[in-house]
């Protein structure tokens, strides 16, 4: 029954959106809503606590279906612990297990992480790579990934498409596909490249404050003006 219930839901989405995208407006849209966003959210940055690119590139291995709070209170100790690339290589995986466990899916991470290090450490002197071919030919690396890596610790803009960024840009009309990649390079065409790295954290902070998942709070968006979704449940 709530499978049905889901379907149709789907159906409706879809069909609302069905009426055909419109490149411009989106682009438009952007231009709108970029200095409201910026005003709102002057602090807007990634949530997870780093000190240089390996940390940021294993506290976002680890964030995947965990909160960046829980992360941030993992990775304290665990940064004093391992503070190179060749201290993940050379530990064991089993003994990483157990120090990432609380953040979940702790066994695949582990290796990942104790994958990406040998790699990092053999390949690349113990450096995080900074191109996006490099990074996600690194185990447990996607696109998401490496655009947190390269925007955050290198300053090469990058669209983190997360599940806040993938949610309000289909509200928002700023693409209509939900795959992460395709959406990531329909934002790569209406927002401007330099904003990309802000453009995603402004949108979290607004998924996460506002925007929510099961009810927006359309009545006091300061983007109201300029969204499609506004008030209208049927594209939520
Ligand atoms: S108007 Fe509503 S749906 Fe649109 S961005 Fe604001 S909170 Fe989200």
């Amino acid at each position: 029954m709530a499978k049905k219930k889901a379907a149709g839901q789907a159906n409706r989405k879809s069909s609302a959106r069905a009426s055909g995208f419109d490149k411009a407006a989106a682009q438009q849209r952007v231009k709108d809503i970029w200095p409201i966003l910026k005003k709102t959210y002057p602090d807007a940055k990634v949530a997870l606590n780093f000190t240089n690119p390996l940390e940021l590139l294993v506290a976002t291995i680890l964030s995947a279906q965990c909160t960046d709070v829980r992360v941030n209170i993992v990775t304290k100790d665990l940064f004093e612990k391992y503070r190179s690339a060749s201290d993940w290589a050379g530990a064991d995986v089993r003994e990483i297990e157990e120090d990432i466990r609380t953040t979940g899916f702790f066994r695949n991470k582990a290796q990942n992480i104790k994958g990406a290090c040998t790699r990092i450490a053999k390949e690349f002197g113990g450096k995080v790579p900074q191109t996006m071919e490099e990074l996600t030919a690194l185990p447990g690396v996607g696109r998401k990934t490496a655009n947190v890596v390269l925007g955050n610790a290198f300053g090469t803009p990058g669209i983190v498409c997360d599940t806040h960024v993938i949610r309000l840009s289909r509200r928002l009309a700023l693409s209509d596909n939900s795959d992460p990649v395709k959406l990531e390079f329909d934002l790569a065409e209406i927002v401007p490249k330099k904003d990309w790295t802000l453009f995603s954290h402004l949108l979290v902070f607004h998924g996460r404050n506002l925007c929510k998942a099961r009810k927006p709070d359309c009545p006091a968006c300061p983007i109201a003006a300029f969204c499609p979704a506004a008030h209208r449940p049927d594209l939520w």
